[in-house]
């Protein structure tokens, strides 16, 4: 059971010394209380104090590193059930697995495909997490090949999928000191993977058919001295996995189960009947509640819907993607370029920006801090209002980019258009669409035939 930041206060040793970084051991036990803090920041805690301390130390579901270096990445940590509670903090990870039966040919090109593979949306990078290397031979030799093989093609961490524990090390002596995820330990072959694990330094998956054989292989783990798991309890499908990873988050979070208190593996292509119904349990995993899904085929229009679902999943709710407020221009707009007003919601901003970009008019896009809230969103919170738009244009200077006086805004807030042009007096409003895909044919046709009749 997790301590309160009181009672953890009452084991630090109150010398207030700032070694952990925190001005006072108040501050740094409220700081460990919401695990926002490892407890080894303090180098000052006794024995005794250390091991009451650990089960506050430890979230409830343990932070698990694939990998290292710049495209490692982690999963686990997570402390609610639903997003809207609070956040959720480490998005799922998504691997691609490659088995020693295909060819080299064909495994080269996946890999390379998968490491190269990196869209943006709103400003923000995604890519791929993890190549899986499945052993489909038995053969300590060709797992070892394999592993050399996709090793020398990427630094994305690696999966390395095999139940012999003789195939796992052969793949494992090729990548020492990456942190490759070993998959899977089981009833089996726990003491020899565990024994793995803990010389390579590596995270462990454990697979079970069921959470009690789950627990069971964990808690062997566990006293082998192998704390980073993952696991996998054996669910196949939609209703099966929706089921049993619901089951896992509520038990390690409500009833603080240690034993299924780790991040949970997936693999959605066992039992799906198309790339497409793989996809689509993918998504569903993302959603709840797996840590790792491993795909077993890889294509973009499958790729990026699914990173888009995970990144609107993973963001902060209570803190919106921005862009920063100024003035951007598109295309090298000139003294003649319309000028738009918007918010610095990301989204808003990309979709303007794109919409702009897309209809070949150069244009100054004007972008005001709205606390990262939309069009709607912001003028109903009374953030994005006349005296808010009159700063921003003025702030920044934008009388000085253009010759003529008019503002775009959008069509969504009409309403704001007089109240603008008595803050800003000399220059104009214009009422441009509501949606951002009609702003090419509104500039094509009405800002030109404006800007014309302006100047006769
Ligand atoms: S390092 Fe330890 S003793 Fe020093 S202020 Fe932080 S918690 Fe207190």
């Amino acid at each position: 059971m997790a301590l309160s930041g009181i009672a953890i206060y009452k084991l630090l040793p109150k010398t207030n010394c700032k070694d952990c970084g925190f001005p006072t051991c108040l501050a740094f036990a409220m700081k460990l209380s919401q695990q926002g803090i490892k407890l080894s920041a303090c180098p000052h805690v006794s024995e005794e104090s250390k091991q009451a301390l650990d089960a506050s130390a430890r979230p409830p579901i343990q932070l698990v590193t694939v990998g290292t270096g710049e495209r490692a990445f982690s999963v686990g940590n997570e402390v609610v059930m639903f997003r809207h509670e609070k956040t959720f903090y480490n998005p799922t990870a998504l691997a691609v697995r490659v088995k020693t039966s295909q060819s080299r040919e064909a495994i080269a090109a996946t890999v390379a495909a998968v490491d190269a593979y990196s869209v943006e949306r709103v400003g923000i990078h995604m890519r791929l997490n993890a190549i899986a290397i499945d052993d489909a031979k038995g053969d300590p030799a060709a797992f070892a090949s394999c592993v050399e093989q996709v090793s020398s093609i990427t630094k994305m961490p690696l999966i390395l999928i095999s139940k012999d524990p003789r195939v796992m090390e052969a793949g494992l002596s090729k990548v020492a000191g990456r942190r490759s995820l070993i998959y899977a330990a089981n009833s089996e072959n726990v003491a020899q993977m565990a024994a793995l694990a803990a010389k390579h330094g590596s995270p462990l998956a454990v697979q079970g058919d069921g959470l009690s054989q789950v627990a069971e292989v964990v808690e062997q783990a566990n006293k082998a001295g192998v704390e980073e798991l993952v696991l996998d309890p054996g669910a196949r499908g939609f209703g099966n996995t929706l089921n049993t990873f619901t089951q896992i988050r509520r038990l390690a979070l409500k009833s603080k189960e240690r034993l299924v208190g780790y991040p949970v593996i997936a693999f959605p292509g066992e039992g799906s009947i198309s790339p497409e119904e793989e996809a689509l349990l993918a998504s569903q995993l993302v959603i709840k509640y797996a840590g790792i899904v491993v795909l077993d085929h890889f294509a973009p229009h499958h790729a990026y819907p699914m990173l888009t679902l995970r990144q609107n999943i993973y963001t902060d709710p209570q803190k919106p993607i921005q862009v920063e407020p100024g003035v951007y221009p598109i295309r090298d707009p000139g003294r003649d370029s319309p000028v738009l007003v918007t918010t610095n919601f990301s989204l808003t901003y990309f979709s303007v920006a794109g919409e702009v970009d897309g209809s070949g008019m150069p244009a100054w896009l004007v972008i005001c801090d709205t606390d990262g809230l939309s069009v709607l969103t912001s003028w109903a919170a009374g953030k994005f209002d006349g005296a808010k738009i009159a700063k921003t244009v003025t702030t920044h200077e934008v009388g000085s980019r253009v010759d003529h006086r008019f503002l775009l805004i959008p069509g969504h807030v009409a309403v704001l258009s007089g109240e603008i042009e008595e803050e800003l007096p000399g220059w104009s409003v214009l009422v441009g669409p509501r949606e951002g895909i009609d702003i090419p044919g509104y500039l094509k046709n009405v800002w030109t035939a404006r800007l014309q009749g302006a100047k006769k």
